[in-house]
């Protein structure tokens, strides 16, 4: 039995979003190709040359492209309009997002469509053998891990967690492109007034290339504060450990973990957190650890590159002026 299975295709600024070229080379693996199509749905007002070939390049041979100047800002009226005539002309069995904005808009809308089950944040997938498809999701603020196992399933819409799966290596491939043209929308109820810039000029945190991240030995925004010193001399987001959300010295969006966000950076520097199992499930893809704790016995120092045995309120501040000679240079 061979499966199709769509992916949306997220991009900023010409290049294909991390959470995107995860699931794209996840599906591209052998394991999977051999025994499903799989197919890339990309929409927008304007997809560069290069955009495609970003995505032949994680594998994927079918691109399906719609372009249309009412794309130009996310409307998941139209996004659902697109898909469900995608969907109803492909059939595919498995439709995956990224659990992004986007998709966690959309995915809700799908289902409900196709009355259909709908899977939001995946950690895990596995294509057995036997053709069935295990997924594992957090549930309950990540205290369980609930495992769902599907056989035979018609359709089923997935949004996977970004910074779980990671990006690995394909075989590039020549895709095959076909440009389907976005019919209007009557009536639509849903209209963008204005679009308003973020004034965070960083990145947000799953998307950032350098963190620099606190825990509960800072006990204030104050605190905080050589925090951002630190992150300012290369443009980085800076989260926390979840005593730090609690404590609201940082918002939500921002805590690291099994019931935070995972993160890739290339760097991140973890000061003041003790390594405690849920918060190093949020850190595992990403490149270099530099950690900074007094307790030289701290858990964190097992999954770190370098270490730092030292009070975070004398260390933070020398390494940042230091760091801002090097970068200087
Ligand atoms: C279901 C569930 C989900 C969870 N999800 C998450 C999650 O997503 N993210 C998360 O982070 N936690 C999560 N937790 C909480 C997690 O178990 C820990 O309680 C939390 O990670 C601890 O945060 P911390 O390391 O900042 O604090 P602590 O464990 O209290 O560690 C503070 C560290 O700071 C060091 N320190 C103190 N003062 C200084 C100083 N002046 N200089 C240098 N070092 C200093 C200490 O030595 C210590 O190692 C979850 C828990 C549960 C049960």
């Amino acid at each position: 039995m061979e499966r199709r299975i769509l992916v949306n295709i997220e991009y900023s600024n010409g290049e294909v979003k991390n959470v995107s070229k995860e699931i794209l080379t996840y599906l591209s693996s052998k394991q999977v190709v051999d025994r499903n199509e799989v197919y890339g749905l990309i929409y927008g007002s304007k997809i560069d040359q290069d955009t495609y070939k970003q995505i032949g390049e994680l594998g994927i041979k079918n691109i399906i492209s719609v372009i249309d100047e009412s794309l130009r800002c996310h409307n998941p009226e139209i996004v659902e309009y697109i898909y469900t005539d995608i969907i109803d002309e492909l059939k595919p069995d498995l439709i995956f997002f990224g659990n992004t904005y986007v998709g966690r808009d959309v995915l809700p809308r799908l289902s409900q469509h196709y009355n259909a089950y709908g899977v939001s944040d995946i950690i895990d997938m596995e294509f057995k053998d036997d053709y069935s498809i295990v997924f594992r999701k957090p549930i309950y603020g990540g205290r369980i891990i609930e495992k769902l196992q599907f056989q035979n399933e018609e359709k089923l819409f997935i949004t996977s967690r970004p910074n779980v799966f990671g990006v690995s290596d394909t075989n590039k491939v020549i895709p095959k492109i076909s440009f389907r043209k976005l019919n209007k929308i009557e009536d639509s109820k849903y209209k963008v007034l204005k679009i308003v810039e973020k004034e965070d000029s960083v990145l947000p945190i799953n998307e950032a290339e350098i963190i620099v991240a606190g825990g509960r030995a800072f006990k204030s925004s104050q605190d905080f504060e050589i925090l951002h010193d630190l992150a300012d001399v290369f443009g980085a987001t800076v989260g926390g450990s979840r005593p730090v959300i609690d404590m609201g010295i940082k918002r939500r969006s921002l805590q690291i973990g099994q019931s935070g966000k995972s993160v890739s950076p290339r760097l991140i520097f973890v000061c003041g957190i003790s390594g405690q199992i849920q918060f190093v499930a949020g850190i595992g893809n990403a490149g270099t650890v530099i950690s900074i704790n007094k307790n030289s016995d701290a858990t964190i120092f097992k999954t770190s590159d370098y270490g730092i045995v030292g009070d975070v309120y004398k260390i933070v501040p020398i390494l940042t002026e230091k760091l801002k000679e090097i970068v200087k240079i």
